[in-house]
């Protein structure tokens, strides 16, 4: 029996080994993964374990016996040990350059003593030009486990802080947010000395020799956050460009680390545009990003028609959409634009942030230039003032379809709208996360 199956098997490799020689039957990919379990999303293909790719395109799916015809000389095989490969995700609603923003500040969240803390600014000084600022968030004492030998009211000096930061101003925030604590180039920055008296609503924590131990709290805070954020303010373009470059990148690498391949951006500027498309360009941007303008109609007027690209630089960089300007705010705030008043602030159905008139403007050239329009509608009122406005359009345009223009949030919709946003083709841009931090605002 044994014997039986090595010649059949014997007599199979033979058999394609032949096939090959005699006449190859597939084009050779650049790339095969193989011996894995391939998420296919195809229900007439749904079991696969192998994918060929040839310039950036999957040319086949199969098992892994099938796709081993497309292995040449040139072909770069991995084999995936039984992991399973899906197609990279897309993030439909982001802000790609402030997420990579948040990613520059340094994470105290987890810092277990003050000296890490010390230890993360040094490193971050490497990658620091001096006399730029360095920024710090979520540290909170109570969760350092080692603390200092001198302390004051529970918390370190600067001076082991200012040691390694000679040429940066530091601003580290408190996980409250009610304080600060700072280095000595910050206090030498906004002049702050022994005789310093604290602002009104706020205390400059001091040793018993009156030094400032570099704790501010409450309102004095407020001249380090006027000096950094003056500080960027005044910086020559080109350090701007260089952050928001490094923006890029540290967004790509953490969205590429969780799958993500595409990212759509609700709320670039022209300006913004013309970096990415150069990155673009360079092949430097990391993932492929969709990006909408959140410009005054009156700006973008005679501009849009030159900056609409679909699929730039291989895909990389796509600009077709308005949005997400707010016709309302959040709810949280009370800020969602109800037809009914809140029942916890009676006296309240929220607010109109931007004018109807700017968003009907808005669709009059999203619909001129060919953009898709994306506006965030989170109370039930602004979801209809967005559905009227776009059936105005519609209306107006009945040579036009397919638009798929968006309603970015949609968290609370009348029933009678939910029938009208599906004759209408509107899309509800619905984003998992809200069900978790709003949901239990909405009730009824
Ligand atoms: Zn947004």
């Amino acid at each position: 029996m044994r014997f039986g199956i090595l010649i059949v098997s014997a007599v199979m490799l033979f058999a394609c080994g032949e096939s090959r020689q005699v006449a190859p039957s597939h084009p050779v990919a650049d790339l095969v993964l193989t011996n894995g379990n391939v998420v296919t999303i195809d229900t007439q293909n749904p079991n696969a374990t192998a994918i060929a790719i040839t310039d950036d395109l999957i040319t086949a799916v199969g098992s892994a016996a099938e796709i081993a015809a497309y292995i040449g000389d040139s072909t770069e095989v991995i084999d995936l040990k039984g992991q399973t490969a899906i197609p990279g995700l897309i993030e439909g609603h982001g802000h790609y350059t402030s997420f990579g923003g948040s990613l520059m500040i340094l994470d105290f969240r987890y810092a277990k003593s003050f000296a890490e803390i010390v230890s993360q600014v040094a490193g971050a000084v490497k990658e620091t030009e001096p006399g730029e600022w360095i920024i710090g968030r979520g540290w909170h004492q109570d969760k350092w486990a080692i603390k200092e030998d001198v302390l004051v009211e529970g918390l370190p000096l600067h001076d082991s802080l200012s040691a390694v930061t000679p040429d940066n101003p530091v601003m580290l925030i408190h996980t409250s947010g009610h304080g600060v604590f700072v280095n000595q180039k910050a206090m030498t920055l906004v002049e702050m000395a022994n005789d310093t008296m604290p602002p009104e609503g706020g205390e400059i924590v001091r040793d018993e020799t009156g030094g400032a131990t570099g704790m501010m709290r409450e309102s004095a805070q407020d001249v380090f956050r006027q000096a950094f954020s003056g500080h960027q303010g005044r910086r020559p373009a080109g350090v701007a460009e260089d952050e928001i470059r490094r923006m890029v990148k540290l967004a790509g690498e953490e969205t590429l680390r969780h799958g993500i391949t595409s990212f759509q951006d609700l709320g670039t500027s022209f300006a913004e545009v013309d970096l990415l498309k150069k990155m673009a360009d360079e092949g430097n941007l990391p993932v492929r990003l969709y990006m909408a303008f959140e410009e005054e109609a009156a700006d973008m007027q005679d501009r849009l028609a030159e900056y609409r690209m679909v699929g730039y630089a291989n895909n990389f960089l796509t600009v077709r959409t308005i949005g997400e300007k707010v016709l309302d705010g959040a709810l949280g705030t009370h800020g969602g634009w109800l037809l009914e008043p809140y029942t916890d602030l009676p006296r309240s159905s929220g607010l109109n942030v931007v004018s109807i008139e700017e968003i009907e403007e808005s669709a009059r050239l999203a619909m001129k230039y060919d953009y898709q329009l994306a506006i965030q509608g989170i109370g039930d009122r602004a979801y209809r003032e967005l559905l009227n406005i776009y059936e105005k359009e519609f209306e107006r345009n009945p040579d036009k379809t397919d638009l798929r223009w968006r309603i970015e949030h949609a968290q609370v919709i009348h029933p009678e709208d939910v029938q009208r946003t599906v004759d209408l083709g509107v899309i509800p841009a619905v984003q998992g996360i809200f069900a978790c931090s709003d949901g239990p605002w909405v009730v009824d």
